[in-house]
């Protein structure tokens, strides 16, 4: 039988990831991704891309975005997938919540500048391949090119996160609007790797929960590049509390930055519902021919039964 492989949060060139959406596809399928969304931050301009690369290269295509929420002193994401990369509603609201991101990175810099790093607004900038969308990530590979730090992550951690010197908090969409602009666009919306949410209290965590199904939010990631095997449980045990549908993302940004790449990833546990399957209508499948024709272009010899498949997602395909 042949297991899905479903990756369904990823970043290309269009937000904070290094590659453009044709090559984010073409290294999802080359990883043997068989249903994929690109995910890029309060963004939708690489959706038409990615779903033209994902069926030329036999791949199932969602819609995606990643949306900033503030709740509660903290920034949260809220995955949209299913989407429809034209709805006026979504787009006019992304492009609200990318509006405050340049005055950001100017206050970002200045923070810098105090720390003693001049230019880190010019060297962000030039990193950003959507200057509408200048993210910390950018600032952090500016930084490890100006070798303060040896990576990104330590660029983050003493430079970028709430307390240093070049953090600067910022109001993002609320939480039910988000949840309203994708629901509109015909997507369901997920909330991408609680995990992270460290400033959240266990309460205040329980709230967003129930806030987000409040407001029509229906998912959960459950499988994602953040969480280890103690999450992914927790997590899990939070989409049948709260019923939600459970989604599997690498959060892939890079082939350097990134601890997982797309499509290596554990599968969901069984008992969770896949937000896939309730995908099912929102999916894009390549024509039969189109899907065998790459599998051939792609795959090299068939693997032997019972090889390592560490990828592989415990849902049939079709
Ligand atoms: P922004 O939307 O500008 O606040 O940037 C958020 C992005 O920064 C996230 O989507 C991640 O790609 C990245 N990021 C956040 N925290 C870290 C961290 N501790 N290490 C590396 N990257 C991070
Ligand atoms: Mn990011
Ligand atoms: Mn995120
Ligand atoms: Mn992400």
């Amino acid at each position: 039988m042949h297991l899905l492989n479903a990756d369904l949060h990823s970043h290309s060139s269009v937000s904070d990831g290094t590659l453009s959406p044709a090559a984010v596809a073409a290294r999802a399928a080359a990883n043997g991704v068989d249903l994929w969304a690109l995910t890029d931050h309060d963004e939708l301009g690489g959706q038409h891309a990615a779903r033209e690369a994902a069926l030329a290269l036999g791949m199932g295509w969602l819609g995606g975005v990643e949306v900033s929420v503030s709740f509660a002193d903290e920034t949260v994401h809220v995955v949209g997938l299913g989407v429809d990369p034209d709805d006026d509603a979504l787009r006019a609201g992304l492009a609200a919540t990318r509006a405050g991101r340049r005055e950001r990175a100017r206050a970002m810099a200045d923070g810098l500048a105090g720390a003693g790093i001049e230019g880190a607004f010019e060297g962000a900038l030039s990193y950003a391949g959507n200057p509408e969308l200048v993210s910390r990530t950018h600032f952090a590979r500016f930084l490890v090119e100006r070798g303060v730090c040896a990576d990104t992550a330590s660029v983050f951690r003493r430079f970028l996160t709430p307390g240093k010197p070049g953090y600067v908090a910022h109001r993002w969409a609320r939480l039910g609007d988000a949840v309203r602009w994708i629901t509109g666009a015909g997507g369901i919306a997920v909330i991408a790797h609680p995990g992270r949410y460290r400033r959240l209290s266990p309460s205040a965590e329980y709230a967003l929960f129930g806030e987000f199904v409040a407001h029509g939010g229906r998912g959960v990631e459950v499988v994602t590049s953040a969480h280890g095997e103690a999450e992914q449980a927790r997590y899990g045990d939070t989409a049948l509390e709260f019923a939600l549908h459970a989604s599997r993302g690498s959060d892939f940004h890079s082939p350097t930055e990134s601890r997982i790449d797309l499509g290596a990833l554990p599968a969901l546990r069984a008992g969770l519902s896949p937000v896939w399957q309730a995908l099912a209508h929102r999916i894009a499948w390549p024509d039969a021919g189109a899907a065998s024709a790459a599998r051939e272009r792609a795959a090299p010899a068939p693997t032997p039964s019972g090889s390592a498949q560490p990828a592989a997602q415990s849902a049939a395909l079709a």
